[in-house]
């Protein structure tokens, strides 16, 4: 008999939602955490849709750790002397089942890890999963962990992005550089009514998502980030990793230190005390790049799936995991009352996620990563255009302007008319 009927690997958004749903199903489940408490090495923007939480905890909103509520959508298109910003609210993004909250993982991640606990799971942090028990035929069998065996029936892997003990399981290959992107991020104190007035939020409930494109990243595939919490402000910057590795001098930390400088951007943080500094991975490869989702014994799920899409005007991981890890829970916890955990025992999970929204909008979004990684206009030509028609329509001199024709037309000559439908199309298509 097995020590654990289910073993989870990362009390991360997915490994804690797997942990959550298998102890409530009574099964005996043990969660492992390599960090000295859950959430102490993650990082995310970061916002959460809720919509995924709300499955899993209905009355989260009375008891999860939540900065604000997203009220304020922005992006803005980034010059290195200008910038160009559309800042969208409405009173659907404030409805029940529709809204998004900035969230911390240090505080976000111990809650849902002490609710799986309250469920009924073991948890334990400040140990590294080192490998996975596999038998001669391929069976996972539990964990290798601080040296000892930990065998379970169903081993539920939520390592995260690069996950090391996927590629273990199901064979899948190591994500390729072009299918990683690398974030860092600081956050930065300020007192609520002053995070509030920059915001432009209603109350000190409400705050804003701020995604930047352009010289954030000198031109590069990413951009940069502002999400206000409920006193302090994450700020920070994501570049494809491929894209960093051929894109010449800066580094991301510099990308960081510049886009903080920037005109813009700078207002924004000023007399913050900067309190957290971090770095993380993000797997950005998409439907295409994801491995085999089960395997005899085994579950994947999260990051470590690959269930993350960057869009530019939106970045998405959490809600994925949550509920992917939710599916992952029910299915695993299905199979072991079944008594059949082999691959076809358990594929109940991957059929469940094909008609869900997970892998729904990730295959709807395949063409994402190729699309933006070759989109070198919107990162660079693009801002400029932009700034020089702004420029042109606001910058008075007092000598004779011409009609705004002559504002518009050079901007856009410069990146080429065909060019500007091309790229219309395809991220039409695409994003
Ligand atoms: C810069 C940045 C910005 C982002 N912004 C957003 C955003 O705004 N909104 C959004 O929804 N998503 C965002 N994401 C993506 C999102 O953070 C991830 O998709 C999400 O955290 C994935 O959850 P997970 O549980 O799969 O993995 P993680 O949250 O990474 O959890 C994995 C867990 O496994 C643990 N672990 C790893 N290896 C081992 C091991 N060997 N043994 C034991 N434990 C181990 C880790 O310590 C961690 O606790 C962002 C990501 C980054 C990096």
């Amino acid at each position: 008999m097995a020590d654990f009927d289910a073993v989870v690997i990362g009390a991360g958004c997915a490994g804690s939602a797997a942990a959550y749903e298998l102890a409530r199903a009574g099964q005996s489940v043990l969660l492992v955490e390599r960090g000295n408490f859950a959430g102490a090495k993650n990082m995310t923007g970061g916002r959460l849709y809720t919509h995924a939480l709300e499955r899993l905890i209905p009355d989260f909103r009375d008891r999860a750790p939540l900065e604000r509520r997203v009220t304020h959508e922005r992006i803005t298109l980034l010059a290195d002397d200008a910038g160009f910003t559309i800042d969208f609210a409405s009173q659907e993004m404030k409805e029940q089942g529709q809204e998004s909250y900035t969230v911390l993982r240090a505080p976000f991640d111990q809650w849902l890890a002490s609710e799986a606990e309250a469920a009924g799971a073991e948890l334990i942090c400040g140990i590294p999963v080192e490998d996975l028990i596999i038998d001669s035929s391929g069976v996972v069998g539990g964990i290798v962990a601080g040296g000892d065996e930990i065998t379970a029936d169903v081993t539920v892997i939520c390592d995260g992005a690069n996950s090391l003990l996927a590629s273990k399981a199901v064979g899948a290959r190591m994500p390729l550089p072009v299918h990683m992107a690398v974030g860092v991020k600081q956050v930065y104190e300020l007192p609520a009514d002053v995070i509030t007035n920059r915001a432009m939020a209603q109350s000190n409930s409400d705050g804003s998502a701020w995604l930047f494109v352009g010289d954030c990243t000198k031109g590069h595939f990413g951009g940069g980030f502002a999400y206000t919490n409920a006193e302090s402000i994450s700020i920070g910057i994501v570049a494809g990793l491929e894209a960093l590795a051929n894109g010449g001098e800066a580094t991301v930390c510099q990308m960081l230190e510049d886009f903080k400088a920037h005109p813009c951007v700078a207002p924004l943080i000023a007399g913050g005390k900067l309190v957290e500094h971090s770095g993380h991975m993000v797997p950005e490869g998409g439907f295409d790049a994801m491995p085999e989702l089960v395997g005899d014994g085994a579950l994947i799920a999260g990051d470590a799936a690959m269930m993350c899409l960057n869009l530019g005007y939106m970045v998405r991981g959490m809600d994925y995991a949550i509920s992917a890890g939710q599916m992952a829970g029910l299915a695993a916890a299905e199979a072991l009352a079944a008594g059949d955990v082999s691959k076809k025992g358990l594929s109940r999970y991957r059929d469940w996620l094909e008609s869900s929204f997970v892998l729904k909008d990730l295959e709807a979004h395949r063409g994402a990563p190729e699309f933006l990684e070759g989109f070198d206009r919107m990162f660079d030509d693009y801002p400029k255009v932009v700034r020089d028609i702004m420029n042109g329509m606001f910058v008075v001199d007092g000598l004779s302007g011409g009609p705004l024709r002559d504002a518009v037309m050079p901007a856009l000559k410069s990146v080429g008319i065909f060019n500007l439908f091309k790229d219309a199309k395809g991220a039409l298509k695409n994003l």
